[in-house]
């Protein structure tokens, strides 16, 4: 972190980048550390490569993002992206440009010239935090609340796992310095739209569950997406309803959107680790939440071939789990 502060406060001219198909954690990331090194006089411009989803329309300084690179920056930060085939068009990075890579992710590909990697944190948010205070960053109401966007939203709102006690401290905090939880949570949870519900419908009447319910999983093809009139961010929450299924460890939701592009969600709810099945298909993640976006596959190929795998993976970590288990409390009954 020292030396990311150092390099920063070295340039006077930067980008900073998130992934495509950006979520809270992303936008809460790219927009924090934009504003709070243009309140330190720098000249700055916020950049991700995809429409920014209807849910943070009212997020403090969304405007500031755009799609388009127009300066030719000193320096270049990557946010909360865990390698650079996530930034969509820019992902061949300028060679000449110093670039740090800013993010969570235990799958990172240390694809920057520094690399401030650290997945004990719950979201990137918390370090853009850690860094904007070092930099001696002015906080004020709005600062604060599109910081905790990222916090809030890769917790699930404070239930997953991965909220510990530094993700309290930190929000406690933002919420001195004026952070509003109550309008993050009403914009991001409170606010869908008629189709989105017609289409989750739509997805809990393909619902399957296999490996004695352990196991659920469901698809959306593309002509699903346009017969409820629906894009991609409508079904970004639905694999988190799926996980909520009593008796399930993992859920899986292939989504084809646009046409011929396919992406999956995997969440787990207690051990299984989901990451590496996105790894083996060149996709990333956390161990309880992980995605893989490909082209030019087929949406109920590509989902039977990737079950056959799941399954197969899960049945031999489940079986290691419980010898593991079993040696444990013979250990510790037998002496
Ligand atoms: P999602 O299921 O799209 O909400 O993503 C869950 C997690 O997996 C997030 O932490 C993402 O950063 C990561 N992820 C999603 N899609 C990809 C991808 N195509 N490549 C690498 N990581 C991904
Ligand atoms: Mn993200
Ligand atoms: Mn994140």
């Amino acid at each position: 972190m020292k030396e990311v502060m150092e390099l920063i406060e070295r340039t006077s001219k930067v980008v900073v980048m998130g992934h495509v198909m950006p979520d809270g954690d992303c936008v809460s990331s790219v927009l924090s550390l934009a504003v709070g090194l243009e309140r330190l006089g720098k000249i700055v411009e916020a950049v991700i490569d995809s429409k920014i989803p209807y849910v943070f329309e009212k997020m403090p300084f969304v405007q500031k993002i755009s799609s388009e690179m127009k300066i030719s920056p000193e320096l270049l930060i990557v946010v909360d992206s865990s390698s650079p085939d996530r930034l969509g068009r820019y992902a061949t990075l300028p060679e000449s440009v110093p670039t740090i890579v800013i993010d969570h992710h235990s799958t990172n590909s240390c694809f920057g010239w520094k690399n401030w990697i650290d997945s004990s944190f719950a979201a990137t948010a918390q370090m853009v935090f850690r860094l904007n205070k070092l930099l001696g960053v002015p906080y004020d109401p709005d600062l604060a609340t599109v910081n905790y966007l990222g916090i809030a939203t890769d917790t699930g709102f404070f239930r997953h796992s991965n909220t510990d006690t530094r993700v309290f401290e930190d929000v406690y905090e933002l919420s001195k310095l004026g952070a509003n939880a109550h309008f993050v949570a009403k914009e991001l949870l409170e606010n869908k739209r008629f189709e989105q519900y017609k289409l989750f419908a739509e997805v809990l009447s393909r619902l399957q569950t296999v490996l004695d319910g352990k196991i659920a999983y469901s698809f959306i093809d593309y002509e699903t997406y346009e017969r409820y009139g629906c894009t991609d961010e409508d079904s970004s929450g639905f694999v988190g309803e799926l996980r909520a299924l009593r008796g399930v460890e993992v859920a899986v939701l292939f989504m084809e959107y646009p046409k011929g592009k396919v992406h999956v969600s995997l969440r787990s709810k207690d051990w299984f680790d989901v990451s590496k099945v996105a790894l083996h298909f060149g996709g990333g993640g956390h161990p309880r939440a992980a995605g893989v976006t490909l082209e030019g596959v087929k949406l109920l190929e590509f989902m039977e071939k990737m079950l056959e795998y799941l399954k197969e993976v899960f049945t031999l970590e489940a079986k290691v789990a419980h010898e593991g288990q079993e040696a444990l409390e013979r250990d510790v009954l037998g002496g």
